[in-house]
Formats: C-alpha cells, sequence, structure tokens
C-alpha cells in the first residue's frame, strides 16, 4: 500500500531548533544603529523586543538552542504537522518526479506563523511583560500572536495593513475573538501613522508602515514589546521545527529532498523548511537546490539590491543587510499579503548572496492556477501565500516530466486559504491581474 502520510511520536517532536547562524561560512552582516552606523549588540534591541529574542538575534556560536519546555509542550496540541506525498498533485502532472509537501496549514490558526508565535509570547511572559505589540498583513501574524498571547495571558494589540483589514474582514475577527485589540494602519494614533496619512489620506497601507506604528507604540508604552512574525533571525531560528521535523518524516519515507521549495515574504517559513536540509548542503557538501518563490509585484530576491536598509517605512529599525527593494517601496494589491514585504532577513540574504539558494518570481494568476490544480488534487485550499511555492514545484514538476527525471521535491504548505476565499472568487470570476 501507498504510504500518503508522515507523522512523527510526540518524543520526536523538536527539543532544539537550528541555528544556522552557527554554521554559516560568511556570517550574517550586523545590524546597524543607523545614527552612528555602530554593529548593535543584543542590549541594544532590549527597549523593542523580548531579551531571549534579542540575544537569539545576534546569536552566532550555538548552533542549537534548546525549546522551553512550556512552549515544546505547545507543539505537541498540533505538531509534529504532517508530511504528506502528493501523489494526487503528481498524477494531476503526469510528472515522474516525488512531490512531498510539509502541511503547517493544521496549526490551531491555520498557518506556520504560530511555531514563533508560542515562542515570542513565552519569553515575553517570562520577562513579565504585560502587553506586546506587532503588525499582521493578511492577518496570519495577528492571529498567531493573538493566540498565543492569549494562551500565556498577555495583552495583544496588532496593527493590520488597512486593505487587509478591509479586505480580509474574517482575520480581523478572529484575532478580536482572541481578545486582541486591532486597528487598521495607517493610523491616527502614531506619529508614524499621522505623519503618512498627511502625505498621502487614501494610503493602503504597507507592511513598512505598520511595523513603523507597531515599533513606536512599544517604545511609548511600559511593560510593552514588540514581536515580528519575520524576517528576524530569531523567527528563523523558531521555524526550524519545520524543517527538523521533516527532515525525519523524510527518512520515515525513505527519501531525501533534491529541491527544497517554499513561498517568500519575510523569509520565515522558507527558512523554516529549508535551514535544517541546508545544514547537510553547508556541512557535507549535499547537493540540494533550495528555491524561494516571490511574487512578481515584490520581487526583492530576484530584483532588489543587497544592501543596508531600514527594515519599516518610517525608519525607525536599525539597518539590515538584506536583499531588499527600498524600504519606500509600496507593492501592489495583491492578495498575497503576507509577501507583500520590501526586504529578506539577513540571514536568507547572505545564503542568497552566497549561491546556497535560488529565487523565482511568480505572477499572481499563475500563482491561483497552481493553488487550484493542487485544492483538485490534494483536498486542500492553499493560502494565497503557499500558492507561490506550489506554482514553483509544479514547474520543477514539469521540467522533470521532460527529463524523465524522478527527482524528489519538498515544499512548504505554509497555510490554508480558508480564510481568503474572497481572494479565489475573484480569481474563478476572472477579476485578478
Ligand atoms: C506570513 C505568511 C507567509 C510569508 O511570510 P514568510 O516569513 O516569508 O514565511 C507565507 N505564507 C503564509 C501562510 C503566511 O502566513
Amino acid at each position: 500500500m501507498k504510504q500518503k502520510r508522515f507523522i512523527l511520536p510526540e518524543s520526536e517532536i523538536p527539543t532544539r531548533w537550528y541555528n544556522i547562524q552557527a554554521d554559516m561560512l560568511n556570517k550574517p552582516l550586523p545590524m546597524l544603529n543607523p545614527s552612528t552606523r555602530e554593529p548593535l549588540k543584543a542590549e541594544d534591541l532590549f527597549p523593542i523586543f523580548n531579551e531571549e529574542c534579542a540575544r537569539q538575534e545576534v546569536n552566532q556560536t550555538d548552533a542549537w538552542i534548546d525549546i522551553p519546555e512550556e512552549v515544546r509542550e505547545k507543539y505537541t496540541y498540533y505538531r509534529s504537522t504532517p508530511l504528506v506525498r502528493a501523489y494526487g498533485l503528481e498524477e494531476a502532472l503526469g510528472t515522474p518526479a516525488h512531490i512531498y509537501f510539509k502541511n503547517e496549514s493544521v496549526s490551531p490558526v491555520g498557518s506556520h506563523k504560530l511555531n514563533s508565535a508560542l515562542a515570542q509570547a513565552y519569553y515575553c511572559k517570562k520577562q513579565g511583560v504585560k502587553n506586546v505589540t506587532t503588525e499582521t498583513g493578511a492577518g496570519q501574524w495577528g492571529a498567531a500572536l493573538s493566540y498565543a498571547t492569549k494562551i500565556f495571558g498577555l495583552e495583544c494589540a496588532v496593527y493590520q495593513v488597512k486593505i487587509s483589514y478591509e479586505q480580509k474582514p474574517y482575520r480581523r475577527s478572529i484575532m478580536q475573538v482572541f481578545g486582541a485589540q486591532v486597528t487598521p494602519s495607517p493610523s491616527m494614533s502614531t506619529r508614524a501613522g499621522k505623519d503618512i496619512l498627511t502625505i498621502n489620506p487614501n494610503y493602503q497601507g504597507s507592511l513598512g508602515t505598520a511595523i513603523s506604528e507597531a515599533v513606536e507604540l512599544a517604545m511609548m508604552t511600559p511593560d510593552c514589546k514588540y514581536a515580528l512574525g519575520s524576517v528576524m533571525n530569531h523567527v528563523a531560528l523558531h521555524q526550524t521545527v519545520i524543517g527538523l521535523e521533516a527532515e525525519k518524516q523524510m527518512e520515515m519515507a525513505g527519501e531525501y529532498p533534491d529541491i527544497v521549495i517554499a513561498c517568500f515574504g519575510g523569509g520565515s517559513n522558507f527558512s523554516g523548511i529549508s535551514f535544517p536540509f541546508m545544514r547537510h548542503t553547508i556541512l557535507e557538501g549535499k547537493k540540494t537546490r533550495f528555491i524561494a518563490a516571490e511574487p512578481v509585484s515584490c520581487p526583492k530576491l530576484t530584483k532588489g539590491k543587497f544592501e543596508y536598509d531600514f527594515g519599516d517605512e518610517a525608519g525607525y529599525t536599525p539597518l539590515l543587510a538584506m536583499f531588499t527593494l527600498g524600504h519606500k517601496f509600496q507593492p501592489a494589491l495583491i492578495h498575497a499579503g503576507g509577501l507583500r514585504y520590501h526586504g529578506a532577513g539577513v540571514i536568507v540574504s547572505q545564503l542568497m548572496k552566497d549561491g546556497y539558494m535560488e529565487a523565482v518570481d511568480i505572477a499572481q494568476l499563475d500563482s491561483f492556477k497552481a493553488g487550484c490544480l493542487f485544492a483538485k488534487a490534494e483536498g486542500i485550499i492553499p493560502a494565497p501565500e503557499s500558492c507561490h511555492a506550489i506554482a514553483a514545484t509544479i514547474d520543477e514538476a514539469l521540467k522533470c516530466k521532460e527529463t524523465g527525471e524522478e527527482k524528489v521535491i519538498l515544499f512548504n504548505l505554509s497555510g490554508h486559504g480558508l480564510v481568503d476565499m474572497s481572494a479565489y472568487d475573484q480569481y474563478l470570476a476572472g477579476a485578478l491581474v
């Protein structure tokens, strides 16, 4: 009988995250203070982030970092997530490739984002923080943090990009059900928001702007810390639980991936699925291709420049050495809100620069076409973001069909699209560009 689904016993759920920084030959460049251009230390981040995440951010020496027991316990409520052999998709494509996906959509909030939200909320609580603030685009990160803060008894304030607040009302409702306070961004509640609205009263918002607002709130409010759902090194670290599980599950399947694919917003789900496998590329010279699938409308990896830039629109964050389209870049209003970010994480950026990974740009229509094909073949409606990974996977699987190669392709299904059906409606009605 064909085995389709691979699950780990609870004892095999990782006890440590993998910190790729320790193994990288060229270390990621340090964050810089924008006014002095001095490298930042963990302590410099304490006013904004919880202290443990600040330390993890700059840790370039410990390859393995213990997952706190309180966090691992919460992981066991939904992990391991299934590794699935996509027989249905293989058949639909007529490809000799073996396609696997790691299904992060089974988390309580429907995406991989909870893996880091739980860790960040826990560290905040442990440090005595009372309020956590953040930004969210499509709402997945906001939903994850709203739930994680609720579990650990903290208050949560979320700035949601205005276009998504209006286009995706159900994600806002989800956050509100978990008890979070949700504000559309740009708002008049911060200086950053007011400044932008003064120049452009109809501005529909961006992640960069929402970050500025949340950071400002964290700096102005006692007992309040900021939490970020992507881009940062500590977020990539927490997400490696995905790839560490996948590594064991691929072993159960008796295979090792030739190609690993994930969609790319700031890089957290890509890092999560890739880094544990890339470890073998760095340390043992294993030949695996790692492909980041980004939207044509926000092509930081293929068209951006590697340089120091701000992480947010207003320029409140430290300077980050990354592939960026410039912090003033305003991406088109695609439905994959989670991919509308101008930059890439500094670890991924260095790995890209050093040739460990590649990137492809996927057009919005192609992403939905791929998502619908996947849904029919596998019965899961993917998040608009995840559709980009599926489109890139299909491209590689069709190349295998031409050459007859039986490559093993693993992609990360970062989330489901059940709260994004208005986007599918528009696609089916031919109303998308
Ligand atoms: C946020 C999000 C993304 C993009 O963020 P990354 O940090 O690049 O992973 C992709 N997929 C889903 C479902 C998301 O919620």
